[in-house]
């Protein structure tokens, strides 16, 4: 029995996957990815791939860091593990604060640590409530989402998130948990121009917040951009005015940068790149550049001022809060993003190569969009360029181009009929050129197929 068979079956056997139909394990043959270097990533078998997905939007320094390696390794000889509850601490998790702190917009400059995403938003989801509980007023507890967002799998991360295939497993949402219109205008906009349509999106929040009364909402979640959702990039007109309703009602911002944050944008964090104050800001992901799994929530002044003074035990907490061998990843990834000035490369040059790139495939005859930013890019596949309009949904077009992509060499994801790519910040221009030349090639072989 080959390696493979052996480990395929042992996989089908005894792993349950996440996002994954147990079944199609078996039929498909699961890839069993064995090493990586720099972008690229090895399977079992030899075979190289473009990891256009930097793992799951997270390996932002590129797989390889010895010194990432280093750092985790001394702290693990020194310290592997003490918890910081209880008035207790260590240096990694402290100087993690701060730095964060540092690069952090300038009225936010508090952190509270998770071990993931999800966690951070369920961080999120306690720490408005008790803020308005603290500041005297209570009944400030709903919590305004959108459709398809995503914002983790815990069961208040599913029930913060948008995903209706996720809400109908497990009776999500949880009370209190409301959801508007997202501001997706290639599949949603109709006749509309993209400011015209982006306005009404963000309009969809003003009038939930009147139909539930302003005096019961406690904050507003949002990614900066929708990533899972399929790289949603809101029109101009979208965020200014969301902006405005917050502050008319005054409404907490929590915005979702698991996967925009620690560079991907051109910008430490998305806040800047849209010019957003927000209250509290969910991180992860490129936090460590997905080395060590950690997480957290940066808090602005405002909402930690009163956590700090008047919470008395702010009752919530994981045991791995402020890890010592994750902080000691986080800090030297951060080092390296620093060092390397990772994001002033993706700002002035990678990303507008990369998005000047990417539009060569505009022309493609199964292309309707290509859309992006920093350095994240969607490529919407359709039936009729001009109507927008799709292949029937059972077809699964989005899963033929992504198999193509696989053969090419090339990892890129689906979301329905719009792929989706997010590389490493390390990517070159030319593993861009090849990203793109991959990923024609995978177009090319999808249309074939779809004729
Ligand atoms: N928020 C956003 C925007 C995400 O994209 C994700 C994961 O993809 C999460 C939260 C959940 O993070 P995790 O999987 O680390 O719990």
């Amino acid at each position: 029995m080959t390696d493979l068979t052996r480990l395929q079956q042992a996989d089908k056997a005894h792993f349950i996957h996440p996002f994954t139909d147990s079944k199609s394990l078996g039929e498909k043959g699961t890839r069993v990815i064995e090493r990586a270097e720099g972008v690229y990533i090895w399977d079992v078998q030899g075979k190289k791939l473009l990891d256009g997905m930097a793992g799951l939007w997270c390996v932002n320094v590129g797989y390889g860091r010895q010194s990432i390696v280093d750092a985790v390794s001394k702290q693990m000889q020194q310290l592997p593990y003490y918890n910081s509850f209880f008035q207790c601490t260590h240096p990694p998790a402290i100087e993690l604060a701060k730095t964060i702190a540092e690069l952090a917009p300038k009225h936010m400059n508090t952190v509270f640590f998770t071990g993931s995403g999800s966690e951070s938003n369920d961080t999120n989801l306690r720490m408005v409530r008790r803020y308005w509980d603290l500041k005297g007023q209570p009944n400030k507890k709903t919590i305004i989402s959108r459709h398809n967002a995503y914002h983790g799998s815990t069961v208040a991360g599913a029930s913060l998130g948008g995903m209706s295939g996720m809400h109908e497993q497990g009776d999500l949402p949880i009370p209190k948990i409301v959801h508007i219109a997202q501001p997706y205008w290639y599949q949603e906009g109709g006749d509309l121009t993209p400011e015209a349509f982006g306005l009404q999106a963000a309009q969809a929040l003003e009038t939930e917040i009147l139909a539930l009364g302003e005096d019961n909402v406690a904050a507003f979640i949002a990614e900066p951009f929708q990533g899972a959702g399929g790289v949603i990039i809101p029109p101009s007109t979208y965020w200014p005015e969301i902006k405005r309703i917050l502050a008319k009602y005054d409404i907490l911002l929590i915005l979702d940068e698991v996967i925009s944050g620690f560079g991907r944008t051109g910008h430490w964090f998305a806040a800047e790149y849209f010019d957003l104050q927000p209250d509290l800001i969910s991180i992860a992901k490129g936090m460590t550049s997905g080395y060590v799994p950690m997480g957290g929530v940066i808090i602005a002044d405002r909402v930690a001022d009163v956590i700090k003074q008047q919470c008395g035990e702010f009752t919530h907490g994981y045991t791995y809060s402020g890890h010592p061998v994750a902080a000691a990843a986080a800090l030297e990834n951060i080092n390296i993003i620093k060092q390397e000035k990772l994001v002033e490369k993706v700002g002035a040059e990678i990303a507008p190569y990369f998005q000047q790139a990417l539009q060569q495939l505009a022309e493609h005859p199964l292309v309707g969009e290509v859309r992006g930013l920093g350095l994240v890019g969607a490529i919407e596949l359709v039936q009729n360029k001009a109507k927008r309009q799709r292949y029937p949904s059972n077809i699964g077009v989005g899963t033929w181009c992504r198999d193509a992509c696989i053969a090419h060499g090339l990892v890129m994801r689906s979301v329905g009929d719009t792929m989706i790519i997010s590389p490493p910040l390390v990517i070159t221009k030319a593993q861009i050129d090849e990203l793109i030349e991959k990923a024609l090639l995978a177009l090319n072989d999808t249309y074939t197929q779809c004729l």
